[in-house]
């Protein structure tokens, strides 16, 4: 591991001496601080500086040393705290001042996480980087939330994609998407529910389709509510469905009635477990 042995050199020392830091982009995974590799868990122990985005569990961050400098660039689906550009240059600045920097980022930094456009910035700078992956949300939906991505009869491929289209980017390949036994995850895809099921449903995929929302996975606050696509957008509204959600469509979805093992215990039942625990 070389975060410690290049702590030797200390910030100030090596900033002095006109030498550059290093950063590493870690994947934070999905949620449950347990999901971290054991890579990503040694080099929060030992971090200095740390760069996190809202998606990174508060369990992770809880790994972190007390007296690490923590810089919060933020990103919540439409309200961006800080742009990538200037997340970009924060870490080139940073390790170009000879600072050892953690880039923290929900789930896996090179899954719709544009961990690759801030490899790239250093890269072009100069600076050294490292990358750790991570469980990426929808690998963590799939396990926690009862829902295999392949299953043999069931689903012979899985696609990863994004329902948030840039301004006046391509849409995605509906027909792709749609295709029989495959299970299709969408990220960031909430906002636009309703044409991501008109369109499945447009490109074949039939309105019985079984259909999940999965909300905050792998977390205590996890949510699941599952249908069928053609009700997907009601059920959303209904059970106010909200941002970090996953969509998932799939034949798979139906082995959840078998396979959900992950029940985690509402605030008010924690609560009265406590007062139970107090009184008894
Ligand atoms: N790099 C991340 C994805 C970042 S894009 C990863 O590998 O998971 C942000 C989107 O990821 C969110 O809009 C949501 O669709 C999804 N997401 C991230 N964490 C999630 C979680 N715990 N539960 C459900 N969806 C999540």
């Amino acid at each position: 591991m070389t975060i410690e042995h290049e702590a030797v050199v200390s910030p100030m020392r090596r900033a002095a001496a006109g030498m550059p830091g290093k950063v590493w982009l870690v994947g934070g995974g999905p949620g449950d601080a347990d999901l971290l590799t054991l890579k990503a868990a040694r080099l929060l122990a030992n971090a200095r500086v740390v760069l996190y985005d809202h998606l990174v569990g508060e369990g992770v961050l809880a790994l972190l040393p007390v007296q690490a400098r923590r810089i919060c660039v933020g990103k919540r689906s439409r309200k961006h705290s800080m742009p990538q550009e200037e997340i970009n240059a924060l870490l080139v600045r940073l390790a170009g001042e000879g600072n050892d920097v953690v880039r923290l980022k929900g789930g896996d930094p090179y899954v719709f996480g544009r961990g690759a456009e801030e490899a790239l910035a250093l890269a072009e700078a100069g600076i050294e980087f490292e990358v750790v992956p991570g469980i990426t949300s929808a690998q963590g939906m799939a396990s926690y939330g009862g829902i295999p991505l392949t299953h043999r009869g069931l689903a012979t491929s899985v696609v990863f994609a994004t329902g948030h289209c840039r301004e006046g980017g391509e849409d995605p390949d509906w027909a792709a998407l749609a295709r029989p036994h495959q299970t299709v995850v969408i990220y960031m895809g909430l906002a636009r529910l309703d044409t991501i099921c008109r369109e499945l449903m447009a490109h074949g995929l039939p309105a019985t389709t079984p259909a999940a929302l999965v909300e905050q996975a792998t977390t205590s606050r996890q949510r699941v509510v599952e249908g069928a696509l053609g009700g997907l957008p009601a059920l959303a509204a209904q059970h106010r469905v909200a941002a970090p959600a996953l969509i998932v469509v799939g034949d798979v979805v139906r082995l959840r009635s078998d396979l959900a093992w992950f029940h985690p215990a509402p605030p008010a039942w924690t609560w009265a477990v406590r007062e139970h625990a107090l009184t008894a």
